[in-house]
């Protein structure tokens, strides 16, 4: 290690937060009221009620049935749904490409859609039901209904019947997420045209899809939709593809998807889109800047989300929103008003599950008197294609924007005698260094279970660990882990097989 980090010095003892909590309940009906149960939201309740502090979420989302759900965008319209039907389509792909090599034959596979729904489904269902009993283990107050901020530190709460409540709180935390963009050039009809949630819900496979976005969302709905047999273009308008992403690993994987089938096009401008008999045309102008015209049977708008305020009354508490519509906050994730704060994909930053929950985690323990905090910097990002791409740190790139002098160790999954065994050699990690301090800067992969095998890296670095940290580590054989161990082998030049 190059040196050692302890995040979370000062813990209150519970006797002290149970004292704190018991005073301020005189005044206020609850210590704290989170609005939104989202990846945000529903750990902001649970951490504040663990800590003593009496709580309640209120939360409006309403299934298909009408029924009052937990679980935000991330269980009901996002991360859970899509990694479903990435699982199933991902089975329907390998038995048609690559269970002939195992030796395993099975001619005609066939789909059934309504089924895999089904399936998609059942995992949303128990594990929103699941949060449900976590508030109720942990005490959390489940308020069904639609939060107004309604000046001060109270909510007003209206219920589905139309009934409505004011409640009071000495801390309010906003968790109100984010909804897809619409792009006037696009606009969804909910049919033809659709955005992320449309997408996760077709009721058959479509012959033609188009996507405009390639970014996590576009990348991961088309793969799905093009394992299980659509003819798929994504259309980007970007020069770069996933700009963010190391650019050795980017191009790679912008090979393998293509590979794949995948027609993804950059530079690629959405202008403009039509509808008619069944059929949606959509002109854009490609990197020439000429234009050009596809016509597909369903079309995916997954150009991001933004900010969703929308009826929360943050005028009644004097909040303003900054010019892209995110709450802004302060390094305690307070907004401009006392005991008010915000966390998720509200307050902007990245627009990701985990980041929402770990920001939870720490306004909930800072309203307990603790000094926890979280580093944005050691962010794992992960996009769930095959093989998946996912990441930590910093690029070569941005290390060297940032005055890094870099040493970078690489190894290809082909030399992995577990990816071997597997059949999906495609891919490799990275490990960028920083030449004087031997710090790990980043580590990209890409590549089969890529999202696990990031874990180690993003735990590494948190202790600031160095590339010889992991060179010195022991990595079980035969595992994709040994992938990690030769790549920072690789930052000195000393990969032993490859
Ligand atoms: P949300 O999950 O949006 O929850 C906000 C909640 O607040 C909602 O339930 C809403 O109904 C409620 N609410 C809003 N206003 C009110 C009000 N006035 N009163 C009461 N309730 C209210 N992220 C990842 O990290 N990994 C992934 O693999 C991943 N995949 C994704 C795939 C798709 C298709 C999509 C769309 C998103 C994906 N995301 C992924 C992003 C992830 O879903 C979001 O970052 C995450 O859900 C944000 O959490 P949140 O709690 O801030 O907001
Ligand atoms: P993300 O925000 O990561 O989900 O990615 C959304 C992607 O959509 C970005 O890469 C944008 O460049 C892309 N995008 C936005 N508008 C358009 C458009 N009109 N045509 C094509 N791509 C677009």
């Amino acid at each position: 290690m190059t040196g050692s980090s302890s995040h979370y010095p000062l813990h209150a003892s519970r006797s002290t937060l149970k004292q704190k909590s018991q005073l301020e309940s005189i005044v206020a009906d609850y210590n704290v009221i989170v609005i939104g149960a989202g990846p945000a939201g529903y750990v902001a309740a649970i951490r504040s009620a663990q800590l003593g502090m009496k709580t309640a979420c209120i939360e409006k989302w309403k299934d298909t049935a009408g029924k009052n759900v937990l679980g935000g965008t991330c269980l009901n319209v996002g991360c859970i749904p899509s990694k479903a039907l990435l699982d199933s389509s991902h089975h329907y792909y390998d038995m048609q490409h690559h269970y002939a090599d195992h030796g395993i034959s099975c001619d005609n596979p066939k789909i059934d859609i309504s089924k895999m729904m089904a399936r998609k489904d059942d995992i949303v269902g128990a594990l929103t039901q699941g949060i449900v009993g976590l508030f109720k283990k942990n005490k959390v107050t489940r308020i069904e209904g639609a939060a107004k901020l309604a000046g001060g530190k109270s909510i007003e709460v209206t219920a589905q019947d139309g009934s409505k409540q004011t409640i009071s709180a000495d801390n309010i935390i906003i968790a109100s997420g984010s909804v897809p963009v619409d792009i006037p050039v696009a606009p969804a009809d909910h049919n033809l045209i659709v955005n992320s949630t449309g997408a996760l819900a077709f009721d058959a496979v479509p012959k033609r899809l188009g996507v405009i976005g390639a970014g996590a969302i576009g990348l991961e709905l088309g793969s799905v939709w093009g394992r299980l047999g659509a003819e798929v273009t994504v259309l980007e308008a970007m020069p770069d593809f996933l700009a963010t992403a190391d650019r050795k690993i980017a191009a790679a994987a912008l090979k393998s998807l293509k590979g794949q089938g995948l027609d993804i096009q950059l530079s690629a401008k959405v202008t403009a889109t039509s509808v008619n008999n069944n059929e949606v045309t959509v002109s854009y102008t490609d990197k020439k800047g000429d234009a050009q015209q596809i016509v597909v049977d369903k079309l995916i708008v997954a150009v991001g989300r933004k900010p969703y305020t929308a009826d929360l009354g943050l005028e009644n508490a004097g909040i303003k929103t900054d010019e892209r519509g995110f709450i802004p906050v302060d390094a305690n994730r307070k907004t401009s008003a006392d005991g008010i704060y915000a966390v998720g994909d509200v307050i902007g930053g990245p627009m990701l599950a985990h980041k929402g929950s770990e920001e939870a985690v720490m306004v909930a323990e800072r309203l307990a008197g603790q000094k926890s905090e979280m580093h944005y910097d050691i962010m794992p990002w992960v996009i769930y294609t095959h093989p998946e791409i996912a990441w930590v740190g910093m690029t070569e790139e941005q290390a060297k924007d940032k005055g890094h002098k870099c040493k970078v160790g690489q190894f290809p999954f082909a030399a992995s005698g577990r990816a071997r065994a597997h059949g999906d050699v495609t891919g490799m990690i990275r490990m960028i260094a920083d030449a004087d301090t031997d710090a790990v800067l980043g580590v990209h992969i890409f590549g089969i279970s890529a999202s696990e095998l990031l874990g180690e890296a993003v735990l590494a670095m948190e202790f600031e660990a160095s590339s010889e940290d992991f060179a010195r580590t022991i990595h079980a054989h035969p595992t994709l882990s040994e992938a990690m161990h030769e790549a920072a082998l690789g930052v000195d030049g000393r990969t032993i097989h490859a």
